[in-house]
């Protein structure tokens, strides 16, 4: 008789309301042989709230790879596993990514089970441009680094978003004030489906404002949504506003080549204008001591 293998379950969960959990995932955690979860004593409350019942296994960011090739005897050997996160949808900004790529190096299985994502309930309830988007993840842990994160992307079209946290929230707009337009449009989306639950769209001078003034705006879980910016017209043989506002900022740390070709890079603008710019500006000293 041939053995048949076990599929892998990509489980949603909530990211807050326990009733934003679909029927499937609920007839999926019952029925499979085992739960994969990044923390089994959080999983257990969402199990016991549900009535199931079920065994756990730790599948977290240090025991990843070993718990992949564990992972794919268990179900060459016929088990059903469902992979869940602390919240929302398991691989986003969340382990089990090796898990996953070694299920489908075993030309096994992986089937996802649709459910809630901060991202997409954000960007669902932002009234921002969707398509396209670029996922960010979390962002940089040091002020600098999340200053140059944010010049990287301060002349992208399209909108970017990311997850941030309630100790960094404050200092992340803070930096992101430092480099990019006052009147960029920014939407936090905090504490999505909980009871504080708040959304709100503003440009980032004022956003700032809110955050530092507003106790609230600086507690839960956040979702940040950045506008992309005013298209530059490269066809130009001049220099726009926002890539002069970028050149500055690099002028202050690198060199003139440097800072030009940084420029070039990001904006995708002429090089030619970006290096007159740049020498009239360091010529000047409006923005190199
Ligand atoms: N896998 C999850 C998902 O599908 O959205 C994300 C997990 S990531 C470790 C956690 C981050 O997601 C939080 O720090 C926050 O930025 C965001 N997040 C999760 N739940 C949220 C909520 N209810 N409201 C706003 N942001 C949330």
């Amino acid at each position: 008789m041939i053995q048949e293998m076990g599929k892998l379950y990509i489980v949603a969960t909530p990211i807050g309301n326990l009733a934003d959990i679909t029927f499937r995932a609920i007839e999926t955690l019952k029925s499979v042989d085992l739960i994969a979860a990044e923390d089994t004593r959080h999983v257990r409350m969402l199990l016991q709230h549900y009535g199931i019942s079920n065994k756990v296994i730790a599948l977290h960011q240090h025991n990843e790879d070993k718990a992949a090739s564990e992972i794919v005897e268990k179900l060459r050997s016929g088990l059903s596993i469902a992979l869940v996160s602390d919240a929302g949808t398991p691989l986003i900004s969340d382990p089990g990514m090796p898990v996953v790529k070694a299920v489908h190096e075993a030309n096994l299985t992986v089937v996802p089970i649709v459910g809630a994502c901060a991202l997409i309930a954000a960007l669902s309830a932002a009234g921002v441009a969707i398509t396209p988007f670029t996922f960010e993840g979390f962002t940089p842990r040091t002020s600098s680094a999340r200053q140059t994160f944010f010049v990287e992307r301060s002349a992208i079209s399209t909108t970017w978003i990311f997850y941030e946290s309630c100790h960094r929230i404050l200092d992340c707009l803070q930096d992101m004030t430092a480099v990019l337009p006052p009147e960029r449009s920014i939407v936090i989306a905090r504490e999505l489906t909980k009871l504080h639950e708040t959304i709100v769209k503003l440009p980032l001078a004022e956003m700032l404002t809110l955050v530092e003034t507003d106790a609230n705006m600086r507690r839960g879980e956040f979702v940040v949504i950045v506008e992309g910016a005013v298209k530059i017209d490269v066809s130009e043989n001049t220099i726009a506003p926002e890539q002069e506002r970028i050149l500055k900022l690099l002028l202050t740390e690198c060199s003139v080549k440097k800072a030009v070709e940084l420029t070039v890079e990001i904006t995708g603008g002429k090089k030619k204008p970006i290096y007159q710019a740049a020498l009239a500006l360091s010529n000047t000293n409006t923005v190199l001591n």
